[in-house]
Parts: C-alpha cells; structure tokens; sequence
C-alpha cells in the first residue's frame, strides 16, 4: 500500500510534542512491515535539517490556487531513517512558515489551510495515487474536504483517509473566507452537518470537517475516545462523534524504541535495561551534577511537558512544593506558549533558585529529556485531559514510576500499585481521580512514601512498568487493518 501521512509535525526535524512522535514512530514502523510510506510536512525555517538525507528540490514552481489566484510553492524531498519526506515552502510575501516556530502565530488557520491544499495539488500533479492519507489534527482537517469536495473530480477517487485526532482543544474555528481562500464554497460547507462549528455558526471547524470528510476517524486511546463521545471532553463535538460512530475508534499511540531505549540511547550516560537496572544511578548523578542539585538519599521526582492549561500547571506548582516539602528533588523541563503560565513559572523558578532539591528549566530541550527520564524516580502528570500521553510510556520504559492522573491514554497505560485490579506485576505507578491538590497528594505521597520506606518494591514498579510493550508493533498493525478495509471500500 500507499501511504501518505500528512502532519503539522514530525520527530525530530519538526516537533513540538507528542504528534511529533506519532508521525515519526508510525511511519517508520509502516515501513518496517514493507508498506511504501511518505510524509508531507511544511518547511518550515525550524527544520532541523541536519537530521535529513540528501535533501533537494524536486520542484520550483508549483503553483498552488490560493485566494483567486495561484500561489508558487517550493516542493523539497528527503529521507528522515528511511522514509521518503516532502516538503512545501510556499513563496508567500507573509512567508507563511518563516516565522522561526511552528505553531502559535495569528495566522495560523491561513497557513495551514495554504499547506493542505498545496499537498493535493502536489499530489495530483505529481501523479501519485496515494491508498491513504493520513491526516492529524486541525491542521490537516481541509485535506479529506478538499478531496472529496474538487480533488475526486479531478482524478484522485482511489485515495481514502484516515483522520487521527491528537487534541480537542485544538479545533480551528476559521472565518467563512478562509474556506473561499482554498477554493471551497462557504455557502455550502457552513451547514450543520458539515463543517459549521458547534460553538459559533458564522464559523467553520476545520477538525469537524475533517471528522465529517474522512472515510475513518481514530483517536489516540481507546479511554479518550470513550470519553470525547459520553463526556464534556469532547469540547462541544460530542453528538457529532454520535452521528459518525460508525467510522470511529480509539488506537493507543506506541513509541519508538529505537529512540527511547535507555540499553541504547547515546544520550544515557550508561546503558541499562531490566537486567543492569542499579546502572541507572550513573545517569541519576549526571543529572544532578547537570543540573546542579545536591547528592542525597531522595527521589528525583520529573516533569516533563508542554507548560499548559491541559496538563495541569497548577497541580504541577502543587506538587513540586508537595515533593520539596517531603524529602524529594525536583528536575522540570517545561515550555509554556501561554505568556500567564509562563510568568508563574518564572516566578516559581525565582522562589527555587537557591533551593538545591530543585531546578526548573524553562524550555524545549530534546537531549535533556532524555538524561532527564535516564536518571529520575518517579514522573507526575496531573493533566486535566490528556488524549494519549506518551511522556508516562516513555518514562516507564527507563525505569521510572509514573504518578498521573487517571484521564484518557493515562488510564489505559498506568495502574495504580495498591487500588488497581490488574495483577501485581502488571501495577506500575500511582494514579488519582480528583482534580485538586488532596487529589494529586493521594498518590505522590504514597509513591514518595514507598521509596523512602520499602526500595525493593518500589524496584519491582520500575521493572513492571519496563516490561510493558509500548513499541509501535501492535498500534501500527491496527492501523494497517483500517487502512486495507478502507483500500477494498469504494
Ligand atoms: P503533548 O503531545 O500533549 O505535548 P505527549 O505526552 O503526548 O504530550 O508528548 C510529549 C512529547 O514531547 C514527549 O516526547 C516529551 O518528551 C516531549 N517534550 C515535552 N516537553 C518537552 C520539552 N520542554 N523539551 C523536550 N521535550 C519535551
């Protein structure tokens, strides 16, 4: 099969989190298993270039029809370990991807709607006949609309999508305009059953249009898909989840464990695996050393995350002051985008800064994450929703005990060492409904109490949770299974 995947993001050239993986550990996988993969990406000024293969131009002047008129696009190949990546450097006079970030700017709905049209008309022009597409998120949502909607007349009817969604706070609400600008009509996709958006009718919902427009549609986990249909989470979209119940599912993400592998991460200071586990007290005294904490009988309790009102930013402030005050050390790696968030945590790094238990590094630092999930105890992630989650997997496989909230891809992967059902040695963190400080003290505590108190069980946490397989083998068969029964559809 033929399989385009098409992303706003993908690891490492272009991530900004967790969407960034998928991309990478899908296809990269899809590719394992024989089946011709691509992925089309934006070149952005913030390609981490350095990572691609033989990166050239393959066309100079496709001309994209934009606003009434055409607009040059820039088309680029490479191979990223591997796969075949295409890239779209539209000549625009707003240089719509020069803007030194991916995400973030006023024009974000314009530019990304510019990108999803420029890949069809790539696409066609390029004479592939792609089985699937695969698109993510908001960014990509006009994709299976343009299709169906210019892209089947022109030729392109053997091509069918499937749309994953990584984030409901996410759903690009655009103006009516925006949808005149790719060519589409207004008047006819600002219909309910369409691309009008629940919140506000005058606008149209690039994410409902995706999920209207897409031959399948998943989510990230099996709990988030439950939860989007039957509770608030579903942020407004929830009879619409109703009404296309029959084309929906939730996949568990995997990780890539050729990256996240603490036996053989070059950014480990000693390998380890379950076998060699005490080697990871070489990377938990880099870290400190890193970091400049102090050598003490204490957990080093990690956050590692998007700084944002989704994950729980006030329960985070929380529970460092809970872990600082109960015999623990605290290492946070966080960005936040949202200038609010990212003043209180200045502000909390101020009130740290002297405390040798503590450092808080406020910024996106790839190989810092990786000494940082290599040499902590435990991670906490009290976020408010969480769709998937990968930092709580990826943690466990380098021996560390997740303290999480039970939300989402959260519940599916992490099991509470006392209260849950599962076996003992499928228990692996610790877990917490309520959304409050007793909440999340109900289970740090408890965690932080074990490894004081009783080391060789919290041990036996570190190795249940090392045991799980989180590679992408099984989600990428899942995936394959949609794509076939979507490929014999007609
Ligand atoms: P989300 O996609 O909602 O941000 P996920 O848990 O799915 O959250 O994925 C987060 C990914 O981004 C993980 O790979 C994590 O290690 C990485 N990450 C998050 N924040 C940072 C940061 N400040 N520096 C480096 N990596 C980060």
């Amino acid at each position: 099969m033929h399989i385009i995947l098409v992303s706003a993001e993908c690891a490492p050239v272009a991530k900004a989190g967790g969407l960034g993986d998928f991309v990478q550990g899908l296809a990269r996988e899809l590719t394992h298993c024989g089946e011709t993969v691509e992925i089309m990406l934006p070149y952005y000024d913030v390609l981490r270039t350095t990572e691609l293969h033989d990166l050239h131009e393959i066309c100079a002047d496709l001309r994209v029809p934009f606003n009434q008129h055409h607009l040059t696009c820039r088309v680029f190949n490479a191979t990223l370990t591997g796969v075949n990546c295409v890239f779209f450097d539209p000549q625009s006079p707003q240089g719509f991807f020069q803007r030194g970030r991916i995400y973030g700017e006023t024009d974000d709905a314009e530019r990304f709607a510019f990108f999803a049209r420029a890949v069809l008309e790539f696409i066609l022009n390029s004479k592939r006949q792609p089985d699937i597409l695969h698109c993510n998120d908001w960014h990509t949502g006009l994709i299976p609309v343009l299709l169906y909607e210019i892209y089947q007349a022109l030729g392109m009817n053997r091509t069918r999508v499937c749309y994953s969604l990584h984030n409901l706070g996410y759903q690009g609400q655009v103006s009516a305009e925006l949808l005149q600008q790719v060519g589409l009509e207004p008047r006819r996709l600002l219909q309910a059953d369409r691309l009008c958006d629940p919140h506000d009718g005058r606008q149209a919902n690039l994410l409902k249009g995706g999920i209207v427009y897409s031959n399948f549609v998943n989510t990230v986990s099996p709990r988030y898909a439950w939860e989007i249909q039957h509770t608030e989470q579903g942020m407004g979209l929830q009879p619409l989840f109703k009404t296309h119940a029959h084309k929906f599912g939730g996949i568990l993400n995997g990780i890539d464990d050729a990256i996240w592998n603490p036996d053989c991460d070059p950014l480990v200071p000693q390998p380890f695996n379950i076998n060699t586990l005490p080697h990871k007290a070489l990377s938990r005294q880099a870290l400190r050393t890193q970091l400049g904490l102090q050598t003490d009988s204490k957990p080093i309790i990690a956050i590692v995350s998007r700084l944002d009102h989704q994950k729980g930013v006030a329960l985070m402030a929380h529970g460092i002051r809970t872990a600082l005050a109960n015999n623990s050390q605290v290492v946070l790696l966080g960005t936040a985008l949202d200038p609010v968030i990212a003043a209180q945590f200045a502000q909390l790094k101020q009130e740290t800064l002297s405390n040798p238990d503590c450092h808080l590094e406020l910024g996106y630092n790839e190989q810092l994450a990786h000494l940082i999930y290599a040499g902590a105890d435990m991670i906490l992630i009290p976020s408010l929703y969480e769709p998937c989650g990968l930092t709580q997997m990826i943690a466990m496989k380098y021996g560390v005990v997740p303290v999480v909230r039970r939300v989402g891809g959260l519940a599916d992967t992490v099991f509470d060492a006392n209260y849950s059902e599962q076996p003992f040695e499928l228990r692996n963190g610790y877990v917490f409904d309520e959304l409050s400080a007793a909440g999340l003290d109900s289970a740090l505590l408890r965690a932080i109490g074990l490894w004081h108190a009783y080391p060789e069980y919290f041990r036996q946490l570190r190795v249940n949770g090392m045991a799980y397989d989180f590679s992408w083998r099984q989600p990428a068969q899942r995936y394959l299974d949609i794509y076939r029964q979507l490929a014999t559809t007609v």
